[in-house]
């Protein structure tokens, strides 16, 4: 195993000894974005004026998420890297730690969070939850952060970013509205989002539900028998009417825990597949932040109601 380790460490301290490709001038600024969410976030900032790179399509779940040779090469041959940060990307801090010596810029949006308003967890290094993206409120600051960093790294369209930032910010307004007018169709007493793992503490934080994750908050730890048996109890005692899978986690543990319900003499069905910690496929709705945001609230309220 430490052979396997020494290795791969091997390998990447290698490629980061590589000399970045020669760049012209006028040619586009190449960024790579770790999560699908971000790398959507940045497309609509950038347009077509910027080159993108996501490493994490739909379905891949970031707290497990290695990087492989390819995404590496991408990493050396990028201009900056966003990245979400508060260690959501557990197993690429060391990749990012050797890239500080590089002359690629690495960015952490979580950064630009009041640390005052970030959720706290004893799981993650980072004494914080790393699911900031499910309250808009927070998005709409990453949005301003991202903003303004690419503006200051490629100054030439600075005018282009704000414009394209604007007209992203005033959809993000509206997304918030629209999600408050669904939301406030559900009674509070329903709003109770049980998923695989806690990924939706922002979103119940912000929008007034009780939130239970299975799993706890890094889908890197398994339930165990007596976490399925608790939660089913509660389901019980709260009348909870569904629950729900999650698009980049394993089914598996939403249905065990679905049968202990059923074991016990009580309903409860599956409300549907939410998007967490990846957007759904490209070229859909789902595929874009404000899309998955739409979607998985109308799944919600639609099962609970
Ligand atoms: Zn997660």
């Amino acid at each position: 195993m430490i052979k396997h380790i020494l290795l791969i460490c091997a390998c990447i301290a290698t490629l980061f000894s590589c000399k970045k490709e020669v760049k012209d001038k006028n040619e586009k600024l190449n960024v790579v974005t770790t999560t699908s969410m971000i790398t959507d976030l940045v497309k609509n900032i950038g347009g077509d004026l910027i080159e993108v790179n996501g490493l994490m399509g739909s379905g891949v779940d970031p707290h497990l998420y290695k990087a492989s040779e390819g995404d590496v090469s991408k990493l050396i041959n990028a201009d900056v890297v966003f990245y979400n940060g508060l260690h959501l990307e557990g197993k690429l801090v060391e990749v990012f730690k050797k890239m500080a010596h590089q002359d690629t810029k690495t960015i952490a949006i979580g950064e630009s969070i009041d640390k005052n308003t970030l959720i706290g967890s004893d799981y993650f290094a980072s004494n914080y939850d790393p699911h900031i993206w499910f309250d808009v409120a927070n998005w709409k600051i990453i949005t301003t952060f991202v903003i303004d960093q690419l503006k200051t790294i490629d100054p030439k369209n600075a005018e282009a970013f704000a414009s394209n930032g604007k007209i992203y910010l005033d959809q993000l307004d509206k997304l918030e509205t629209t999600l408050k007018n669904t939301i406030n169709t559900l009674p509070i007493e329903k709003r109770i989002l049980v998923t695989a793992h806690d990924a939706f503490s922002y979103f119940g934080k912000a929008y007034d539900f009780e939130v239970v994750g299975l799993q706890g908050l890094s889908t890197a730890t398994e339930a165990g028998v007596q976490d399925v048996q608790k939660l089913a109890n509660f389901i019980i005692d709260n009348k909870v009417k569904a629950i729900f899978v999650e698009s980049s986690v394993p089914k598996r543990t939403i249905e065990a825990l679905q049968a202990a319900v059923t074991s016990k003499n009580h309903q409860v069905t599956i409300g549907g597949t939410l998007f967490s910690d990846a957007l759904g496929n490209p070229n859909t709705k789902e595929g874009t932040y404000i899309g998955m945001f739409e979607y998985n609230v109308t799944t919600i309220i639609n099962a609970l109601k």
